[in-house]
């Protein structure tokens, strides 16, 4: 796994159990941004073998002779002034018997075509003394603690993950351009303090809520009508915004808000799923109705109760009330009540 490129990772993700791919799913994000972001300081440990990024006629390449004999890195192929080795060289400095000169050339130019693409000349790339830590493990190993090192080389490319990027296809219709995943997480993560709200939004985005569709799909249950309607599949969708009974309760909602406050405010399956962006204190509380009308309604379907805009309200209260002892705790009480004076009438019924 050391000496070889991304598609390596890539082909062994398939023949691996759900941890390891997991695993091995994560190292292939991390070492995609990585070659993007490192490679111009390290050119000549880029590891040749299963690299997308030095491919002949589509193919990724692997000489397994070769590589048994310690050919692994850009470097092994280049001179002290970054030249490509001559094929007798090459030869003889891996102890390589036979080794095909049409073959050596294509490598080689395949190599000589990646270094353009990064606009950078040979004679630039200097070999490091030997032994060279391996191009992706470099980070790894010279730090304490790798996990922020990573952490941050992965969140640096504004990765969207795939569980976003079918939301946005679903949703397109209801959506303004695509969304931006930083200010997504933000607006669930900066909204409550309360993990299990933070949970339930996380799961939503990455679409890994156990809504019956989702339990029927990995055979744990067989039926996946909603548990409201009974009349519908119950996805993630359904249940939050198109159920007819969900629906009557975030248009009650909006009256009931618009009643006590003169506030209008529109619930719709984008700011539903996603929360309200841009962040701003009038949407930090909208969210935080947001993210708790989902969890009302989660906990209802998970009870086989249909949800009540009365019910709703006691909830909302509660929470807000629990938010409330939380800033009095960490002596934020005043931007507490700033936040929430327009607002807290809402809990009168
Ligand atoms: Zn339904």
């Amino acid at each position: 796994m050391i000496d070889f490129g991304d598609e390596y990772i890539y082909t062994i993700i398939n023949h691996s159990n759900d941890f390891w791919r997991d695993v091995f799913q994560s190292w292939l994000t991390m070492i995609r941004a990585m070659d993007e972001k490192y490679s111009m300081q390290k050119l000549n440990s880029i590891p040749v073998w299963q690299n997308t990024n030095m491919c002949v006629g589509n193919k990724d390449i692997y000489v397994k002779t070769w590589y048994q004999h310690g050919v692994k890195i850009i470097g092994d192929f280049l001179d002290e002034d970054g030249n490509f080795l001559l094929l007798q060289d090459f030869s003889q400095k891996f102890r390589l018997a036979n080794v095909c000169t049409m073959q050596y050339n294509s490598i080689t130019s395949t190599i000589s075509k990646f270094l353009k693409t990064l606009s950078v000349k040979r004679s630039d790339v200097k070999k490091n003394c030997t032994p060279f830590i391996p191009f992706y493990f470099e980070f790894i190993l010279l730090n304490d603690k790798c996990s922020k090192v990573l952490y941050d080389m992965i969140n640096s490319n504004d990765l969207i993950p795939k569980s976003i990027q079918k939301w946005n296809t679903e949703l397109s219709v209801h959506l303004e351009g695509n969304v931006s995943v930083k200010e997504l997480f933000k607006a669930c993560f900066k909204t409550s303090t309360d993990t299990q709200v933070q949970w339930l939004q996380y799961r939503i985005l990455y679409k890994l809520l156990p809504t019956k569709y989702y339990l029927k799909k990995i055979s744990i249950i067989s039926d996946d009508c909603c548990s409201f309607c009974k009349e519908n599949v119950e996805t993630m969708q359904h249940m939050f915004m198109s159920c007819s009974y969900t629906l009557a309760l975030w248009n009650n909602l909006s009256m009931h808000i618009f009643r006590k406050t003169s506030k209008r405010i529109g619930f719709n399956v984008s700011n539903v799923i996603f929360g309200e962006t841009p962040r701003s204190l009038c949407n930090k509380v909208v969210n935080f109705i947001i993210l708790y009308t989902k969890q009302y309604v989660f906990n209802c379907s998970k009870q086989n109760k249909i949800p009540h805009i009365t019910g709703l309200i006691h909830y909302l209260s509660f929470k807000y009330k629990v938010e409330k002892f939380i800033a009095i705790k960490s002596c934020e009480v005043l931007k507490f009540d700033r936040l929430w004076e327009n607002w807290k009438i809402i809990f009168d019924l």
